[in-house]
């Protein structure tokens, strides 16, 4: 895209948004308009920075006059396409891209690009660990929190971008081409921003479809959704399954192997849950297509300590262990939390609601460890529907988080979880789902605080007695 003679409006100033325009400012766009709905907070003082490195802060009242003298528009992942504006922009006959799309036609190095309902964060991190230990100069970009554009530049022939790709980024990218790209799984997840489960699907096989002979798509055999992309890409498929010896990679003996060769047992993981197996399978074929040793994989995954706030055990309170999920903001990541997780749980659910189906997660919930629900947030009536229908009667229903929380300790006994893992996103109550977990450890700290100290004055007390005595 040619950037020097062009006029661009950028909507929407989040991180991505403004990593676009510093990125157009750099390549000598004529003019950068940016515009947000909010114009108040972290929002203005974004405003305000990029207003001082040349960019022009567009309000509401001017936005229909910036959009006419614009000819892109930058939309940022969390504005939908079928928004007015973009609306407008396509009636215009104008380009619309995304952040990650200018970055994409600026990348020289290798791709990895990982999209999937489930699981991209923890691959991707994965990934990008194993080929830092390979020698690679590789930077974990995209959806995981470091824009394209803030890293395209850099990166030269020996660097690797491993690219997170979110359906809501798959909207407008158009021209990304991944060497390898990588479909981990495909759940009912964003009904309210794509409407039909359809969609959803038809945008996850984008990342593929520019792929040709000289580029790979690594898919997961075991997701009959994405095992059905194999017809839909040009490029070399290779599969991963925890089910079936595939030419590929795959589980067998407790052992995650590719083409014959062992990498590392099961065991040697340090991550709960089968989902996990996958991703790693997923990561081992993504490093092997890169030339990586297997060595190399298998110290790589052996210290992979995994991310914050996926299935992570952050502490124990009177023999309860607290687990943070709180990344779980669809029924299938909770699905897999509560069927790999060890032991008996109870387990919180709720938040806000996306206008999934719960019938099937309360089916595997009841046939899973959970041995108690606690239903919090917006949708705790939706989620208590669910349960009765399905006939889970153990659930205790109270809206606000921090007693849910209190209510799942004091239900849970000793060797037992309490599973932060809502199935929901977090927007009813927090910030993000980070903030939700956030909040979780600290009401564990609490609680730990409130024991200590209780445990105090019984010693106290009993200290006391014996002195009278
Ligand atoms: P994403 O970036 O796709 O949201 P994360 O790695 O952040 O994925 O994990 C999100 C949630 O999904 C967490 O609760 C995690 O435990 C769960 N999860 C991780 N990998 C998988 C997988 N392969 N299938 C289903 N759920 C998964």
């Amino acid at each position: 895209m040619y950037f020097a003679r062009q006029k661009f409006l950028v909507a929407g100033l989040s991180r991505s948004g403004v990593a676009a325009s510093e990125f157009l400012l750099r390549r000598g766009a004529e003019q950068v308009y940016c515009y947000d709905d909010v114009e108040e907070g972290s929002v203005a003082q974004s405003a305000a920075e990029l207003e001082k490195k040349g960019c022009r802060i567009v309000h509401k009242e001017e936005l229909k006059q910036a959009a006419e003298e614009c000819d892109v528009l930058v939309l940022s992942p969390g504005i939908p396409i079928d928004h007015p504006l973009p609306v407008l922009f396509r009636r215009a006959r104008k380009r619309i891209a995304g952040e990650a799309e200018l970055g994409a036609l600026f990348l020289r190095c290798p791709v990895v690009a990982v999209t999937g309902t489930n699981g991209k964060t923890t691959t991707v991190t994965m990934i990008d660990g194993i080929l830092k230990s390979a020698g690679f100069d590789s930077v974990a970009c995209g959806n995981i929190g470091k824009p394209i554009t803030a890293c395209c530049e850099r990166l030269g022939e020996n660097g690797a971008a491993v690219a997170e790709i979110s359906s809501f980024q798959l909207e407008t990218l158009l021209s990304l081409r991944p060497h390898i790209a990588v479909v981990l799984n495909v759940s009912e997840d964003h009904l309210n921003r794509h409407y039909t489960m359809e969609n959803y699907v038809h945008l996850k096989a984008r990342l593929l479809r520019n792929g040709t002979e000289s580029e790979y798509a690594v898919l997961n055999y075991d997701d009959e959704i994405v095992r059905g992309f194999a017809e839909k890409t040009k490029s070399k498929v290779v599969w991963f399954s925890l089910r079936e010896r595939t030419e590929g990679g795959y589980r067998e003996n407790g052992r995650l192997c590719f083409r014959g060769e062992e990498i590392l047992s099961c065991e040697e993981l340090p991550l709960e849950g089968e989902h996990n197996q996958q991703n790693a399978l997923a990561a081992i074929c993504a490093a092997k297509l890169m030339g990586v040793g297997n060595e190399t994989i298998a110290a790589a995954l052996k210290t992979f300590r995994g991310v914050e706030h996926r299935l992570q055990p952050v502490g124990e309170v009177g023999g309860i262990r607290f687990i943070d999920d709180s990344k779980a903001t669809n029924p299938d990541s909770t699905l897999k939390a509560v069927s790999g997780v060890r032991g008996e749980s109870v387990l919180l659910l709720g938040g806000k609601d996306k206008g999934e189906d719960y019938a099937a997660l309360f089916e595997g919930i009841a046939n899973s460890g959970v041995v108690h629900a606690v239903l919090y947030g917006e949708n705790a009536f939706r989620l208590l529907s669910a349960a009765m229908k399905r006939g889970f009667h153990a659930v205790t229903l109270c809206r606000p988080f921090d007693v849910a929380v209190r209510v799942a300790y004091l239900t849970a006994r000793p060797g037992q979880n309490v599973l932060l893992s809502p199935a929901s996103a977090s927007f009813d109550s927090f910030r993000n789902y980070e903030e939700r977990g956030e909040r979780f450890r600290q009401l564990l700290e609490i609680f730990r605080a409130e024991t200590e100290r209780a445990e105090t004055e019984e010693e106290k007390e009993e200290k006391e007695a014996a002195d009278e005595k």
